[in-house]
C-alpha cells in the first residue's frame, strides 16, 4: 500500500511538472494538495513518508481526529480545508487548518474575521466561486464576487490569497478554469485552486497554483464523500 501511494504521488507530481512546463511555469508554481478525506491516518502517513507535506480534508470533524497526531510528528505538514465550513465550526477550523479554501458567504467571512482576531491565527483563505452558477453548489456567484472581495479582503482584512472552483460535472472544466483565472486577475488575486484527479493537468496549464488531487493518489474512496 505504502508503495502504491509513493508511486502514484511520483506520477502525479511528474504530470504536474510537465503541465507547468507546457505553460511556461515551473513545477514549484503549482502546489499539490493530497486530498485524504475518508482515508485512514496510515495512508496519510505513507504519503508523508514519500515526501508529501500538504493535505486536504473536506470535513472539520474528520480532520480533527486524524491530523493533530500527525502534525505533532511532522511539524511542516500543511492542512487545507476544501469542504463547506459551518459557522459553528469556525473556531476549530481556524485552530487546525493552515488554509481555508471554501470561504463562500458574508456570514462566514464575519465569523472568520472575529475568530482570527480572537485567536491571533490567520490561515490563508480562498474564496470559492460557483463558476457554473449551480443552485445546489456552494460558492459566491461571479456577479457577487467583486462585492464579496470588497467585504472579505478590504473591509474585514481577511488574508484572501485567491479563488477556488469546482466546475459542474458535465461541462468542460477548462472553460471554468480559464474563467476563474480571468476573475482572479481582474481582482488582483494571485492564487488559483482548481483541478482534481480527472483534470488537474488542464488546470495547471490554465494557471492553477493549487491542485486538489485525491483518488489519483490514494485510490478510490470507500464511502461516497460529499464534495
Ligand atoms: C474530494 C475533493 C477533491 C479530490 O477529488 P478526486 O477526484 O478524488 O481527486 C478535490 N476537491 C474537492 C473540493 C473535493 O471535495
Amino acid at each position: 500500500m505504502a508503495d502504491n501511494i509513493s508511486r502514484s504521488l511520483a506520477e502525479v507530481l511528474n504530470r504536474i511538472a510537465h503541465a507547468a512546463a507546457d505553460s511556461g511555469r515551473q513545477a514549484k508554481d503549482a502546489t499539490l494538495v493530497a486530498v485524504s478525506k475518508t482515508h485512514a491516518a496510515d495512508r496519510v502517513e505513507a504519503a508523508l513518508k514519500a515526501g508529501q507535506l500538504v493535505f486536504g480534508e473536506n470535513r472539520v470533524q474528520e480532520a480533527e481526529t486524524k491530523f493533530p497526531p500527525l502534525k505533532a510528528v511532522w511539524p511542516d505538514l500543511k492542512l487545507h480545508l476544501i469542504g463547506p465550513l459551518q459557522t459553528n465550526k469556525v473556531k476549530e477550523a481556524v485552530a487546525l487548518f493552515d488554509v481555508i479554501q471554501t470561504l463562500d458567504r458574508p456570514k462566514l467571512a464575519h465569523a472568520l474575521a472575529r475568530e482570527m482576531e480572537r485567536s491571533g491565527r490567520r490561515p490563508d483563505c480562498f474564496i470559492q466561486v460557483n463558476t457554473g452558477e449551480e443552485p445546489q453548489k456552494a460558492g459566491v456567484t461571479p456577479e457577487e464576487l467583486e462585492d464579496f472581495v470588497a467585504l472579505a479582503r478590504d473591509e474585514l482584512k481577511l488574508p484572501i490569497v485567491g479563488l477556488m472552483c469546482i466546475p459542474p460535472v458535465n461541462e468542460n472544466p477548462s472553460l471554468h478554469f480559464a474563467f476563474l483565472n480571468t476573475l482572479a486577475q481582474r481582482l488582483g488575486l494571485e492564487q488559483l485552486s482548481m483541478g482534481m484527479s480527472a483534470d488537474y493537468e488542464q488546470a495547471v496549464r490554465l494557471g492553477a497554483t493549487v491542485v486538489r488531487v485525491g483518488s489519483a493518489i490514494f485510490g478510490r474512496r470507500e464511502q461516497a464523500a460529499r464534495t
